[in-house]
């Protein structure tokens, strides 16, 4: 695996549109690096940057200690996943997965034991000759996977590859990626606008937002210390403080539910959504605006309903950015 570095890397289109604002990152070998923020904020450009299907105004771009700025894509070795999954509908699963060894003129028997061996790595064994369109949906992401690290590239590039899956299965992909990523230790490069997926599946994350990198760090960093409101604000949910000259901002599970009486705020449930194992409760207090209260609970029900007056504390070193 190789590791990844952008250098102030920036990327405007029709002269106006700043996609990709001087970002400079430092990705590791063999690290699951995600880059998450909302829609529009720079991700998939960054990662074409990286590809080499846009290439930067400014900055450059090295990989495995080497400026590959102006290298075109074919000469660059990586794999790319794409949500659409891009799998040619009239070859069978084996001629897709086969592509990118024909293409680098690869030996019939190595072709074919390699083919094999990367559809027993995503659990395909035995659809080597059904067509994409035989497929479901987390079968053919898997193809799409079995494509790209069939050819070993050092470097692994996944633009919302689960986006098109449903909860339950994106679930499931989730793990096993992440799982085949620490197995093959291929250094690999993961865009996503969901949040809970970035924190389940990462190493580091960095929450992009408009063009710009707001923050690089661990899942727990972000989640736990985030440095901007912004970043605050996209991950999870969070409660806005306005108590003693500068806001902060605290989470809904850190919030301890206690007698009114006395209480560092004082309120009533307003609402009590169940999420199965903890319950948000929505508190509106005597004064202030609402605040998001998340109970863990053992057993069947939080120990609050909507109507009931409660008492809301918390530790201020809880209270970040
Ligand atoms: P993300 O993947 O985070 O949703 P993108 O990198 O696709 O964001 O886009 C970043 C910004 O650049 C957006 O404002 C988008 O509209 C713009 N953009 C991306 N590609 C092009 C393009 N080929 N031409 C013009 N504008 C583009
Ligand atoms: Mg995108």
């Amino acid at each position: 695996s190789a590791a990844i570095k952008l250098d102030q890397v920036t990327k405007t289109f029709d002269g106006r549109v700043m996609a990709v604002d001087a970002v400079t990152l430092d990705i590791a070998a063999g690290e699951f690096f995600s880059l998450l923020g909302p829609s529009g904020c720079g991700k998939t450009t960054s990662l074409r940057m990286i590809a080499g299907f846009e290439h930067p105004d400014s900055g450059r771009v090295h990989v495995g200690g080497k400026d590959i700025t102006d290298l075109p894509v074919h000469k660059r070795d990586m794999g790319m996943v794409f949500q659409s999954y891009a799998l040619f509908p009239h070859r069978t699963v084996a001629e897709n997965v086969a592509f990118g060894l024909r293409m680098r003129d690869v030996a019939k028997p190595e072709i074919e034991r390699r083919v094999a061996a990367a559809l027993a790595q995503v659990a395909l064994t035995g659809l080597e000759t059904r067509k994409p369109g035989q497929l479901s949906g987390g079968q053919q992401q898997r193809v799409a996977l079995a494509r790209a690290l069939v050819v070993e590239p050092p470097v692994l590039l996944c633009d919302e590859p689960l986006g098109a899956l449903d909860r339950k299965l994106r679930q499931q992909m989730q793990f096993e990626l992440k799982e085949l990523q620490k197995r093959l230790g291929v250094t690999l490069v993961f865009v996503t606008h969901d949040q809970e997926e970035a924190l389940a599946m990462s190493d580091r994350i960095a929450v992009m937002n408009g063009g710009r990198v707001e923050q690089v760090g661990t899942p727990t960093e972000i989640y736990e210390r985030p440095r901007t409101r912004f970043v605050a604000d996209f991950i999870g949910e969070i409660n806005i403080l306005e108590e003693g000259g500068r806001p902060r901002a605290l989470r809904p599970e850190k919030i301890r539910l206690v007698a009114p009486d006395g209480a560092r705020v004082a309120g009533t449930v307003e609402t009590a959504n169940y999420l199965g194992g903890s319950t948000l409760l929505r508190v509106r207090p005597v004064a202030g605006a609402s605040m998001l209260v998340r109970e863990t609970h053992a057993g069947e029900r939080a120990s609050r309903a909507p109507g009931d007056a409660v008492g809301l504390a918390w530790n201020d070193t809880d209270a970040v950015a």
